[in-house]
């Protein structure tokens, strides 16, 4: 196992720290205070500033416009990027896109590649990921009340989404259907392409999530299909294995968020450290550093933050080195394990910066609201410690 890092790729994370610092960060505080839509024009400029350093997509394919990267390089990308909410959208490897970017070029047909995959990976237009039901539980998602019933040479979907992530503005959602209720429990649903204008595509609303209902972007929209008629051709892969396409995703998407979470560690501590060393607390000057428990919020996060990221790290190697299928274990540990020490660090952060973490006038408040959710999405905690402890717990049982 190698994780030196490469001269070319520590230039690449050199640029990428610069812009963060330069470019992104300065502008954070409009992110927090506006509208997304109102922020969008901006925005397209530092895409274009990026294209030009040849530093777009780090994910995406190179015949696709993208700079290709290994798992493990990408990882330290989204470190990087993870800094600020803004990296990731402004390199081209947002969520949910970057998962159905990979998901077509791994799976669309030709015609699907030309009309969704280019401009997608381009950055020209947008999409969603739309499984999770409001009436079903996201942990079991084979509970799936959507249908995709043929009818010709079309399917018409009927079902209730909601959390289906920046909808709002999309051109087209990925969504999850059952299609075949006869077959066994992981092979009724499929994974169908929906332009958002085909009539039935409703946005119901953009979910007020922590206080915050966004736009664009930066939301989440609840979806009503009523009798939403696409053409068959729009089916991705083959009919009833929309799960095993999820599962192809998974890895990737693990790696892009928790090394995601480590950059927002980073900058979590970082301002911490800046904090308790200038904020003064007695009339002779001493300041938060000298009292030891918040030494030992230092060490603790310092520890915990290194033995996520080596985590991660290691399952983006084994991933790039042995697949996904022998790295399952290693993608579900990260999971709880890097959510929750960036929940850890990130509070203990915001308690360092007393009344002044509170406000907007830092990221830690934004980081603390809109952060909790890492340990509810892409798999709750307790969905993945009781998955992986049940196969662990195989090896003991005679
Ligand atoms: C910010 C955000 C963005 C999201 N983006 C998307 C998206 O783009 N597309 C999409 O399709 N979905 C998305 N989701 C939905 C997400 O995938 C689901 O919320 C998640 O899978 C949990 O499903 P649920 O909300 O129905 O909770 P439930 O399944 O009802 O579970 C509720 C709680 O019960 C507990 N629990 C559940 N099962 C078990 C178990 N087996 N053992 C022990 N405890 C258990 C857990 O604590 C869990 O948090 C997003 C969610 C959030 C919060």
């Amino acid at each position: 196992m190698d994780f030196g890092i490469s001269d070319k790729m520590q230039t690449i994370l050199k640029m990428i720290d610069e812009f963060v610092d330069k470019e992104l960060i300065p502008i954070e505080h409009r992110f927090i205070k506006e509208e997304f839509r109102d922020l969008v024009p901006l925005l397209k400029e530092k895409r274009q500033m990026v294209k030009q350093m040849e530093l777009w997509g780090p994910n995406i394919p190179v015949d696709l416009g993208g700079m290709g990267l290994s798992l493990v390089e990408h990882g330290l990308v989204s470190e990087s990027l993870g800094r600020s909410p803004l990296g990731h959208y402004v390199f081209g490897c947002q969520a949910p896109d970057a998962g159905n970017i990979e998901i077509l070029h791994q799976h669309g047909t030709a015609e699907q590649k030309e009309k969704y995959l280019k401009p997608l990976a381009a950055g020209d237009i947008r999409s969603c990921f739309s499984m999770t039901e409001v009436n079903m539980p996201g942990s079991n998602p084979v509970m799936m009340e959507t249908t995709a019933v043929k009818d010709g040479n079309d399917y018409v979907i009927n079902g209730q989404k909601w959390y289906t992530s920046s909808a709002d503005g999309s051109k087209f959602a990925i969504v999850m259907a059952v299609t075949n209720p006869d077959a066994p429990l992981y092979q009724q649903a499929s994974m169908i392409i929906v332009p958002t204008d085909t009539p039935g595509f409703n946005l119901v609303r953009n979910i007020p999530v922590m206080g915050h209902s966004g736009s664009d972007y930066a939301s989440h929209g609840e979806i009503l299909y009523q009798s939403c008629r696409v053409p068959q051709s729009n089916l991705l892969g083959k009919e009833g294995l929309g799960f095993v396409i999820a599962q192809d995703r998974l890895g990737p998407g693990r790696i892009h968020h928790c090394m995601r979470w480590i950059g927002i560690c980073n900058r979590s501590f970082d301002l911490m450290c800046r904090r308790a060393t200038e904020r003064k607390i007695t009339p002779d000057g001493k300041t938060l550093a000298t009292r030891q428990i918040i030494q030992s919020w230092v060490s603790e996060s310092a520890a915990e933050i290194q033995a996520a990221r080596l985590m991660t790290l290691n399952a983006a190697w084994r991933i790039d080195n042995l697949g996904t299928k022998a790295a399952r274990d290693d993608i579900a540990l990260i999971k709880f394990v890097v959510a929750n020490t960036m929940q850890r660090v990130v509070d203990r952060a915001l308690q360092v910066h007393g009344g002044l973490g509170m406000t907007d006038d830092t990221i830690l408040a934004y980081f603390f609201r809109h952060e909790r959710a890492a340990r509810i999405y892409d798999g709750a905690d307790e969905v993945h410690k009781s998955s992986f402890a049940r196969r662990y717990l195989t090896r003991y049982q005679k």
